[in-house]
């Protein structure tokens, strides 16, 4: 094991937007990195430092339990996770196709609490680490066309508290980042044509969109604090948003 990086932190969703960024800004201060996604190949091609790409569904538990394993092995025991992986499906609840509330709640709740799995045993034991789950301000906020959305956002947002507390007497820190809207691939996947083009001209009244690399930063803020100090939640919106 090379000791010429700062601790281990797991990415999850590191092949496009806020994981991306958070993965080259956090590569950059030095950390050795396991960057989990489904697409190898735009984690590849970032080609950071000490960092290890795994092609990994976060809904397969056992994948994540074994990429983690094998990073740890390699770098050191994990300092920190971003569960970062998600994917937003909007669509009205009379129409949508179920099956698409059943792949946001397996990615954004299930795949979420897949990542804690295969760190927080570890963690307890250290008596150190850092969780940070990413949420959205749909995690604290309704918006059309997003019921199931928002309730797999409501249940990160949720979970997070209760596992704030549950953690914190074993001086693992859980931090949610609640972002608004910013600018990556996430509505891309949303198959109602009117639903996307009705976001894309909310995203223009507002003047503009947040980048993944203002997220990035908020992320790296909030873990760059000493162990002692928990910033629990950040919420961070462009100043135009509504709601
Ligand atoms: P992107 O679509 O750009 O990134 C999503 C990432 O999640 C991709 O790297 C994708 O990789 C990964 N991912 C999706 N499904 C899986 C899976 N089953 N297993 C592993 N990785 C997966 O969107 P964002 O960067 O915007 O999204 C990141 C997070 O931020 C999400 O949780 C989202 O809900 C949240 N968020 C985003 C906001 C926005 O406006 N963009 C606002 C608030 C919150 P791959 O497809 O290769 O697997």
């Amino acid at each position: 094991m090379t000791t010429t990086h700062k601790p281990l932190v797991v990415i999850t969703g590191a092949s496009s937007g806020i994981g991306l960024a958070t993965a080259k800004l956090l590569s950059g201060q030095g950390h050795a990195l396991l960057l989990l996604a489904r697409r190898l190949e735009p984690m590849l091609q970032l080609a950071l430092p000490h960092t290890l790409a795994l092609s990994v569904d976060v809904t397969d538990r056992a994948a994540v339990l074994a990429a983690v394993a094998q990073a740890e092995e390699r770098f050191g025991p994990v300092d920190a996770i971003i569960n970062n992986a998600g994917v937003m499906l909007l669509g009205s609840i009379a129409t949508q196709d179920p099956a698409e509330w059943d792949c946001m709640l397996d990615i954004n709740v299930r795949g979420l609490l897949n990542g804690i799995h295969a760190v927080a045993a570890g963690m307890v034991e250290r008596q150190h680490g850092t969780i940070i789950n990413v949420s959205s301000v749909a995690g604290r906020k309704t918006f059309p066309n997003h019921v199931a959305y928002v309730g797999t956002k409501f249940a990160v947002s949720g979970l997070s508290e209760n596992l704030r507390e549950e953690l914190s007497p074993s001086n693992v820190r859980v931090i949610t980042i609640e972002p608004g809207a910013v600018d990556t691939e996430l509505l891309s996947h949303t198959t109602d044509q009117g639903i996307k083009d009705g976001y894309d001209e909310w995203k223009q009244q507002m003047g503009g969109v947040l980048s993944s690399q203002t997220i990035a930063e908020a992320i790296a803020y909030a873990y760059g604090q000493p162990q002692s100090v928990c910033v629990r939640e950040i919420v961070i919106c462009a100043t135009r948003q509504q709601p």
